[in-house]
């Protein structure tokens, strides 16, 4: 298959000769995908249950995104910021449209969910306060603004001192809310469901209440849905669950399918004025090939039925984990394909391990939740073949010489 032979472990102990050690020994040096499963360079196949990290909305290898991509490719990859293509103006409009952003709703494209959070932190900048407001077990990115925003401390403390002036308040507590969104705060920066904290989902009424406290005191809503954006939880947005509608929207992982593309959606002609020419930019940030990515992406999702189809093969996860009754499952927490397997004891880093050995790709989030963030495109089938083998992975992972690995994002 590989034109560059080689085995895992040859290529495992290259990669750690040339890479910086940022995230461990890789566990896998895969090759090449084709809907929900991948193979690696030994020719072993994965049902790969985390797509990237819910980033391969369409699976591997999908013949919309891979034409579309081809197609741009062949006529303009990139252009400069003083030029605009075709494929950004109708990525621009159709997110608008998708999210029922009202008029004079914009929308400013970079790179990544990290540089989507700058953007979204310069604008809360604009109001004239430094005060921001985020949740404890937050992850809103690495690069040093998106890091203030971030809670865990193990990421924050070595670069500190940090951008000044943020406050993390328990998730879900609207009275720790009431006491930090002040008319200092320029900013209330929140995912619906919190991702890398162990999916854990924040209620319609958390949501509303972060809504109309921001509304209050004159502070920015700004929802985090670089994760659960783009159909993830089964509706283009999160938000559109909770009945909320946010100042300004921050998106990433899931728009290009894996062709690297963010965005900041700002609602409303009023917070879509603050940035004015040269207050911000990106030399990549809306090049024609990540925005012909993202209209695959989209246009994809509505033809195949994958809003629908990923609150569906959610529930059925839903159901099918909930009538395992293994004594080593507690529940399972998400919505859509976004959903944490809880587990009654920290095994899921040795599950994880095992369901590896076994031809599955997991997430062991936390100690004791297993995340699957699966393609889109995943079918029921598919992730029954998981939950047909979990109570064996979990029978093994709890037997007492287990193997145990540590996850690295
Ligand atoms: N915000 C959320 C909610 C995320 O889950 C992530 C990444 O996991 C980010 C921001 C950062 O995105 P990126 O890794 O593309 O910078």
């Amino acid at each position: 298959m590989s034109d560059r032979p080689g085995t895992t472990t040859e290529w495992l102990d290259r990669y750690q000769g040339s890479l910086l050690n940022l995230f461990g020994r890789p566990q896998l040096v895969l090759e090449h995908g084709d809907g929900a499963w991948v193979w690696d360079v030994d020719g072993k196949r994965y049902l790969d249950l985390v797509g990237g990290i819910a980033v391969n909305a369409l699976g591997h290898n999908h013949p919309a995104l891979v034409a579309a991509v081809s197609k741009q490719a062949g006529q303009l990859v990139h252009v400069s910021n003083f030029f605009t293509s075709v494929p950004q103006v109708e990525l621009a409009e159709r997110l608008l449209s998708l999210a029922g952003a009202p008029a004079g709703s914009k929308v400013f494209f970079c790179n990544s969910g990290a540089e989507a959070l700058e953007a979204a932190i310069k604008l809360a900048r604009r109001t004239g306060r430094t005060g921001l407001v985020a949740a404890e077990g937050a992850f809103h990115g690495r690069t040093t603004g998106a890091l203030a925003l971030t809670h865990k401390p193990a990421y924050r403390e070595p670069f500190e001192p940090l951008i000044p002036g943020v406050t993390h308040v328990p998730w879900g507590d609207v009275d720790a809310l009431r006491a930090a969104v002040t008319e200092q705060t320029s900013a209330l920066v929140l995912e619906p469901i919190q991702g890398e904290a162990g999916v854990r989902p924040g209620s319609s009424a958390y949501l509303r209440a972060a809504r109309d406290l921001t509304r209050e005191v004159g502070a920015l809503l700004v929802l985090d849905e670089v994760q659960t954006g783009i159909g993830r939880t089964g509706t283009w947005f999160a938000f559109h669950q909770a009945g909320v509608v946010p100042d300004a929207m921050t998106l990433a992982k899931g728009l290009g399918g894996g062709v690297p593309i963010g965005a900041l959606v700002t609602f409303g002609p009023e917070v879509s004025t603050m940035l004015t020419p040269g207050m911000h930019g990106s030399t990549f940030g809306g090049n024609p090939l990540a925005c012909a990515a993202g209209l695959a992406v989209l246009e994809t999702i509505a033809a195949e039925g994958l809003l629908d189809h990923a609150r569906e093969a959610g529930e059925h996860l839903q159901q099918r984990i909930g009538d395992l009754q293994h004594p080593l499952v507690t529940g399972i927490r998400g919505a859509g394909l976004l959903q944490a397997i809880t587990l009654g004891g920290d095994h899921s880093a040795a599950v994880a391990a095992l369901a590896r050995d076994a031809g599955f790709i997991v997430n062991p989030v936390a100690p004791d939740a297993i995340r699957l963030a699966p393609p889109l495109v995943v079918t029921t089938d598919e992730l029954d073949l998981f939950v047909d083998a979990l109570p064996g992975l979990l029978d093994a992972a709890a037997a007492p010489a287990s193997t145990t690995a540590e996850d690295h994002r």
